[in-house]
């Protein structure tokens, strides 16, 4: 299989120095593997994606030397695969309508034990499950409302002796190795995610298990911040059928104290460093890879 990755940055903001770090050692390991670079444009969350941030993400690519292949996929335009997605979910019985909003879930999730930790998995709080139904809903997906997965159904309709996946890094000599994943912990310390918010009929780990397939992705290089995320698209993968690829999840580039970079720190901003007159190849040092 022709080792094929991605960058599938959001247009939420400017890339930062980590952006650069996720790019340039992506586009480093498909080049080493005489593989293919893929780029796709993660702007679901129409509510905060501009166009212009999304030709910024264009302009400080071809400035760090990084090349694509055309089209590019994005995800707005892609909208039917994700409800295509969402319908085979549903056709099993493991989505269900949740109406709670934050507020509900933080009420719920402290109700039981009182003084007790909240639990907190990839998503955030462990939905409480106050919105999941005794026995699978049945009808047409119900419109203008946010879908849950049956993280306890998934698990029982998946063979739990197989739960893996394959990290690169991971062996004692950095090669390939297998990570487990643990069904218990999916139920309780990831549980019920959301795979279409009521305002976008989709969700992060819905459409990058459907995009990562649709390109045919052979290995996943993101930051070690979605690690967590992974077993849940794992879990998708094998639901919908899908292959699952290989990850890589990189260290993250943090700031002096140490801080994770994220995309309001607009000072450590591509572009500014442009502005300032520095070149790819400090960035690339910058970032570990000179
Ligand atoms: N769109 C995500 C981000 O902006 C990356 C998702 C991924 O690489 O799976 O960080």
């Amino acid at each position: 299989m022709t080792f094929t990755t991605r960058f599938a940055p959001s247009p939420t903001g400017p890339l930062h120095l980590g952006h650069a770090y996720s790019a340039l050692l992506a586009h480093d390991m498909a080049q080493a593997a005489g593989g293919r670079f893929l780029l796709r444009i993660e702007d679901i969350d129409q509510g905060r994606a501009r166009t212009d941030w999304e030709r910024q993400i264009y302009d400080d690519l071809c400035w760090l030397g990084i090349g694509w292949e055309t089209p590019v996929l994005r995800q707005v335009e892609n909208l039917k695969s994700y409800r295509q997605a969402l319908e085979k979910l549903w056709s099993i019985g493991l989505l269900y309508p949740c109406t709670c909003n934050r507020r509900d879930i933080l009420a719920a999730a402290s109700a039981p034990q009182e003084g007790a930790e909240i639990a907190y998995g990839p998503d955030g709080i462990v939905y409480p499950g106050t919105c999941r139904p005794e026995a699978a809903p049945t009808g047409a997906i119900p419109d203008s409302v946010a879908l849950r997965l049956d993280m306890r159904r998934a698990v029982e309709r998946l063979d739990a002796n197989h739960w893996y996946f394959d990290e690169t890094g991971a062996g004692p000599q950095g090669e390939t190795g297998r990570i487990t994943i643990d069904a218990d912990n999916l139920v309780h310390e990831v549980g019920d995610v959301v795979l279409a918010r009521r305002d976008m009929g989709t969700s992060y780990h819905l459409s990058v298990v459907v995009d990562d397939a649709a390109q045919s992705i052979s290995h996943v290089v993101r930051g070690q911040d979605l690690f967590e995320a992974t077993q849940i698209h794992i879990v998708l993968q094998r639901l919908l059928d899908l292959p699952s690829p290989t990850y890589h999840h990189h260290r993250l580039i943090r700031d002096a104290d140490g801080k994770r970079l994220a995309k309001r720190d607009d000072a450590r901003a591509l572009a500014l460093y442009r502005d300032q007159g520095a070149t790819p190849q400090e960035i690339r040092q910058m970032v570990g890879l000179g």
